[in-house]
C-alpha cells in the first residue's frame, strides 16, 4: 500500500472535550482511512501511479482528486492540534496576521464567520497568497488550496462527520472550541 494513515503525536483521548476519542475513532480511524484505502484502490494503473499525494493534488480530477485531497487535508488538519494547545500565535505569524486583520482577534472572527457560513461540507484555510499575504479561503468537499498555488498554514474541517458526535448541529460551538487545541509552534513552522 502506497498511501498510509499517518501516526498522530498525541493519544486520542487527549484532545477533550474538543474532540472525544470517539470522533477521532470515526474521524480519523473510519473516513481519513478509507480516503487512504480508496486512493490506493484507484491509482494502479492510472498516470498517478507512482506520484506523490501533492502532485496527484495538482493534476488530478475526479474520485482520485478528492481522495487524494481528503487525506492530505485530514493529515494537515489533525497534525495542527496538541493537548497543550490554544493561545495566540507568536513571531512571524502574529506579525503577518496583525498586518492583515489588525488583529489576532479580528482574524478568529473572520476565520470563525468563514466556518460557521460555509454551506454544507467543506474545510475552511489560512493561507499564504503568492504574494505573501494571508488570505481565509472557503473550500467545498475535498477543495485545497494546494491545487490553487496557495500554502495553507490552518484549517477547519466543517464536514458534519467531524463535530456531530460531540456537538450535533451545533457547527458554532466545534468552531469555538476549535481554538483551544490549536498548536500553534506548528501553524508558525509552516509559514
Ligand atoms: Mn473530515
Amino acid at each position: 500500500m502506497k498511501f498510509e494513515l499517518p501516526k498522530l503525536p498525541y493519544e486520542l483521548n487527549k484532545l477533550e472535550p474538543v474532540i472525544s476519542a470517539k470522533t477521532f475513532e470515526f474521524h480519523y480511524g473510519k473516513h481519513h482511512q478509507a480516503y487512504v484505502n480508496n486512493l490506493n484502490n484507484l491509482v494502479p494503473g492510472t498516470p498517478f501511479e507512482n506520484a506523490s499525494l501533492e502532485t496527484i493534488i495538482k493534476e488530478a480530477d475526479g474520485g482520485i482528486f478528492n481522495n487524494a485531497a481528503q487525506i492530505w487535508n485530514h493529515t494537515f488538519y489533525f497534525l495542527s492540534f496538541s493537548p497543550n494547545g490554544g493561545g495566540e500565535p507568536k513571531g512571524k505569524l502574529a506579525a503577518l496576521i496583525i498586518r492583515e486583520f489588525d488583529s489576532f482577534d479580528l482574524f478568529k472572527e473572520k476565520f470563525t464567520k468563514a466556518a460557521a457560513t460555509l454551506f454544507g461540507s467543506g474545510w475552511v484555510w489560512l493561507v499564504l497568497n503568492k504574494d505573501g499575504k494571508l488570505e481565509i479561503t472557503q473550500e467545498n468537499n475535498a477543495g485545497c488550496p494546494l491545487k490553487h498555488g496557495l500554502k495553507p498554514l490552518l484549517t477547519i474541517d466543517v464536514w458534519e462527520h467531524a463535530y456531530y458526535l460531540d456537538y450535533q448541529n451545533r457547527r458554532p460551538d466545534y468552531i469555538s472550541a476549535f481554538w483551544n487545541i490549536i498548536d500553534w509552534n506548528v501553524i508558525e513552522g509552516r509559514v
